[in-house]
């Protein structure tokens, strides 16, 4: 097959185009005015946060439902805000935002830790000191998960110090979030309300960490929020800062491999996905950054010929469950 070389110049060739990739882009266009080039194998960009309609009436959100931290001085909301140039706005969910219904009971969470706390002592006060110290510990775990997450990042001079930190919360964060909840309450519907995020994460209690457990309990401890305008906002608003810097957002590019010169990556191959009978494409940049997950990355675009210690580890790490997602348009049938 033909081989067309794109000509464009850019900085920084990013694979893929969900938050991941999109937020990468956007830091490295405004940061260091970067001219950074997203490829994307979808026709739409923003991965799980694209939405899509049919009929012109019904839309659908692939995956958002709610994003936590975005109050006004949080962390995650100064994140959107640079790499939005502040032109995404977000919608406080309304009290009580969650609510986990069980066949026998169910409880309502508002938008406080302290309620969300005193909530559970009420329905349950015999456990007590447990709920107490469950709050704590999903900070202290959420925070593992941070400090380990940081830990290449940091200069190797902080490593040690940092290391022992790690350790000290991973006796609490590395167990799984059953042996968590089993360890420390007695009553089951307590378990069971307390495990019930963990639809956001994807794993039941018993193959769960408690690290993640922790980061998704303590993300929505101040509530949930929502894009103005639908997930779609975030790419239409990340997007713009990316051109700006002399960047662009390519849709319909499935790369298809990842260019090494002496080790290095020095760009990618990528197959129109509009046309399968297409040349493929060259792009070129001095630095590739890929959001298309681990396996894709180093098993499927890094050639075989290049040698990899960590290859035979990844295709050894277990397979997480598949999942299908059915969107549904109801249609509202009125009697009389
Ligand atoms: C059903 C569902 C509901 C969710 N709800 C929430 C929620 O309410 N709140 C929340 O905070 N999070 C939620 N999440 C999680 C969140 O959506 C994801 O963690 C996040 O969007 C992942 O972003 P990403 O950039 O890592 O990957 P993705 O969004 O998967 O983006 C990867 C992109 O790379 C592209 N790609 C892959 N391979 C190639 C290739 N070879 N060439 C070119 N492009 C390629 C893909 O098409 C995709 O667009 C949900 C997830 C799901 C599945």
């Amino acid at each position: 097959m033909t081989v067309t070389t794109r000509q464009q110049r850019f900085d920084v060739i990013v694979i893929g185009s969900g938050i991941g990739g999109l937020t990468v882009a956007a830091l490295l266009s405004r940061l260091y005015r970067k001219r950074v080039l997203v490829l994307e194998q979808h026709f739409t960009a923003g991965g799980f946060t694209h939405t899509f309609e049919r009929q012109g009436k019904f839309h659908w959100d692939v995956g958002l439902h709610y994003v936590g931290d975005m109050g006004e001085g949080s962390t995650g909301k100064a994140v959107f805000d640079y790499i939005t140039n502040g032109n995404l706005r977000w919608h406080k969910m309304p009290d009580p935002f969650e609510k986990f219904v069980y066949p026998d009971f169910t409880f309502e969470v508002y938008s406080d830790a302290d309620r969300f706390q005193t909530d559970l002592i009420r329905r349950f006060p015999g456990e007590q000191t447990a709920i107490r110290q469950y709050f704590k510990d999903v900070q202290k775990a959420a925070f593992w998960f941070g400090a380990h997450s940081m830990l290449e990042l940091l200069p190797v001079w902080l490593h040690p110090l940092l290391r022992r930190i790690v350790r000290y919360f991973g006796a609490i964060a590395r167990q799984t979030t059953q042996q968590y909840l089993d360890r420390h309450f007695q009553n089951a519907q307590l378990k069971a309300l307390l495990a019930s995020q963990w639809g956001d994460y994807g794993l039941p209690p018993s193959q769960s960490c408690f690290g993640i457990h922790g980061l998704i309990v303590t993300h929505y401890l101040k509530g949930g929020w929502y894009p103005v305008g639908g997930a779609k906002a975030i790419a239409q608003s990340i997007i713009p800062v990316i051109e700006q810097a002399g960047g662009a957002v390519i849709t319909q590019r499935r790369v298809t491999e990842i260019l090494l010169k002496s080790g290095v990556a020095v760009g990618v191959k990528a197959q129109n996905t509009a046309h399968s009978k297409a040349d493929l494409e060259t792009y070129l940049a001095p630095i590739v950054v890929s959001d298309a997950g681990v396996f894709n990355t180093y098993i499927k675009l890094i050639p075989p010929s290049y040698s990899l210690a960590e290859r035979q580890k990844i295709q050894a790490f277990p397979k997480s469950s598949s999942m299908v997602t059915v969107y549904l348009g109801l249609k509202i049938v009125h009697n009389n």
